[in-house]
């Protein structure tokens, strides 16, 4: 028996029978949603970070002291529980075109939110530069009770490190070792760096594969090397933010978590939104699976996966967080679901 920390981790890896089904492929999926602090895989990374400052002396159990994060919402909400449950106080700021849910849900839970602007990375209020400096600003000022933590998910190693002894290690056991495929989405880049390096060191013939939202760079980087795609004209190469209505996946900069894990990605497989809206709906028809944009996002990107290998394959996938998250905006968008003549799968990947 533990304390709230022993809900992370160990999250079920289910079949995805209606895609297995049709694909004749083995569709799993590792049901993320169910670490029990803040329902993502997110849990695994604020427990790691913070346990790792701890370690450092950067933070102290029950001192009130204030953690820092931007972030779009999911590491928010793990981090503002876990903060919770060790006398930390926390300060998120992400910006402000994100699902009304994440942000309320983070009041509930005490934490400070400061929704930001969209901007790019340069602008001194993206929502992780305002993070930095908010920390900063109060590690140096002597009107601040306690330590100012800036979190630092998207270059921080123990973000990879946590998939790296949690989610690849658990995987690999769950498949008894044997799989020939992980594709995931990537935000910060720490899940599919820190599967991908513990699973090719275990499996070196298994191929890993970035499922990537339209206008995200990540597909142009694994593709041709660079964020954008040279075929597109100049004016279109530099835009900050990924013209997409999925949320936690998809960015227009390297990150050092991606990087870290770059050389170990195959492949990557474009998804558009309307194609995640009806993964979306066809998850709850047919398996009674209600999830958000990005776990949506996955299972296109498995089932495109599962046409190039051909039958008889074992593709694993992470559902990432609840359809709960996203009432107001992805769901709402992607309509209520039964009384209507159900998709064939193929309707749901034409682009
Ligand atoms: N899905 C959701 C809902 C997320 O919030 C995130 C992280 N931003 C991801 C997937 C991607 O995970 P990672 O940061 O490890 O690449």
């Amino acid at each position: 028996m533990g304390g709230l920390e022993s809900c992370i981790g160990n999250t079920p890896l289910i079949r995805i029978n209606s895609l297995s089904k049709e694909t004749g492929c083995e569709i799993l999926a590792k049901a993320e949603f169910l670490n029990g602090c803040g329902g993502s895989p997110k849990d695994r990374v604020a427990l790691s970070i913070i346990e790792k400052a701890e370690k450092e002396g950067l933070l102290v159990p029950d001192s009130g002291d204030m953690v820092y994060e931007g972030t779009v919402g999911s590491t928010g909400i793990s981090l503002a529980t876990i903060c919770r449950a060790k006398g930390y106080k926390a300060h998120i700021c992400m910006p402000s075109d994100q699902a009304q849910e994440k942000s309320d849900l983070l009041l509930k839970l005490g934490a400070i939110v400061e929704r930001v602007p969209p901007a790019s990375i340069i602008d001194p209020m993206h929502f992780v530069n305002r993070a930095r400096s908010l920390a900063t600003e109060h590690t140096s000022s002597s009107e601040k009770p306690g330590r100012g933590f800036f979190v630092d998910q998207f270059e921080s190693d123990a973000n990879w490190r946590a998939h790296f002894e949690g989610t690849g290690p658990e995987i690999f056991e769950q498949c008894g070792g044997l799989l020939d495929a992980f594709v995931a989405g990537a935000g910060t880049g720490g899940t599919i760096t820190g599967v991908a390096k513990f699973l090719k060191s275990n499996l070196p013939k298994v191929k890993i594969v970035l499922a990537d939202p339209q206008g995200s760079g990540l597909f142009n980087r694994i593709k041709y090397g660079v964020m954008f795609d040279p075929r597109e004209k100049e004016g279109t190469r530099r835009r900050h933010q990924v013209d997409s209505i999925v949320e936690g996946i998809g960015i227009n900069r390297v990150t050092a978590n991606f990087e870290t894990g770059r050389h170990l990605v195959d492949d990557a497989i474009r998804v558009t939104d309307e194609m995640a809206l009806r993964m979306a709906r066809w998850l709850v028809e047919r398996d009674g699976i209600f999830v958000g944009s990005s776990s949506a996002v996955n299972c296109a990107a498995a089932v495109l996966l599962a046409e190039q290998l051909g039958p008889g394959h074992r593709i694993v996938t992470i559902l990432c967080d609840s359809g709960q998250r996203h009432l107001s905006k992805f769901w709402a968008m992607a309509g209520n679901v039964g009384g209507e003549t159900m998709l064939s799968l193929q309707t749901v990947l034409e682009p």
